[in-house]
């Protein structure tokens, strides 16, 4: 979902450009002419005023601002609502490629939007999936960040060959957990494994196989708990 503060900021907009094209005979169009004459020419501020100013300067509609002049009512409230979406999808983007701790998320959510699998999931499976690609989990590459472990040595304690315990680990590399991974997952992702493959299987919204792939989550995190 996008953050409500877009709703917000364009029923601003939209209210204040349907009143500056409102008969200059209605009471709200007096009080703003008065409003806006005090804001500028006394210390009388007001809050709201400067909302607007700050919401079509963010919008790059200074313009619109300063000339209190627009296309028509429509324009403005669809403008308005697709730059603040646009400019709120860049933050996001950007806030997971930059997050160290986004690494796998950013693989798995290539596309901002409602994901399926919420929808195709019972709970219990659902809540372990969500743990898993949102890396709320006790993995090793997790804990070690906890103690300031340098990522190179937060070691998989299951296999104990060397490798970084992480998503991918456990999912396709790991050989202790070999004898489960041949039950619940397809072959094809865990024979010559890459990321590629990592990201297919996770974001595969066949019911059947992401089921499987739920409960062979669960049996990871009680497996790394409990070692
Ligand atoms: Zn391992």
């Amino acid at each position: 979902r996008y953050p409500l503060y877009i709703n917000v900021y364009t029923r601003i907009i939209t209210y204040w450009g349907k009143m500056l094209i409102s008969p200059e005979n209605k009471i709200v169009y007096t009080v703003y002419r008065y409003l806006f004459s005090q804001h500028f020419n006394s210390d009388c501020k007001s809050p709201w005023i400067d909302c607007i100013q700050r919401i079509l300067n963010m919008c790059g509609l200074q313009y619109v601002w300063q000339n209190h002049n627009f296309v028509n009512i429509e324009w403005l409230s669809a403008t308005v609502n697709q730059r603040l979406k646009d400019q709120f999808m860049q933050i996001w983007s950007n806030d997971i490629n930059c997050s160290s701790r986004g690494q796998v998320y950013k693989i798995l959510k290539p596309y901002f939007g409602f994901e399926k699998y919420l929808d195709i999931l019972p709970v219990k499976l659902r809540k372990k999936f969500i743990k898993f690609r949102t890396s709320n989990h006790r993995f090793p590459v997790e804990t070690g960040r906890w103690y300031n472990i340098p990522l190179n040595e937060r070691l998989c304690l299951l296999c104990n060959k060397g490798l970084i315990g992480d998503e991918f680990h456990y999912i396709l590399e790991c050989s202790a957990l070999e004898e489960i991974r041949k039950k619940y997952i397809n072959t094809k992702y865990w024979k010559r494994p890459n990321f590629f493959k990592f990201s297919e299987l996770m974001t595969n919204c066949n019911c059947k196989s992401l089921r499987k792939l739920c409960v062979f989550i669960s049996k990871i995190f009680d497996a790394v708990c409990s070692s």
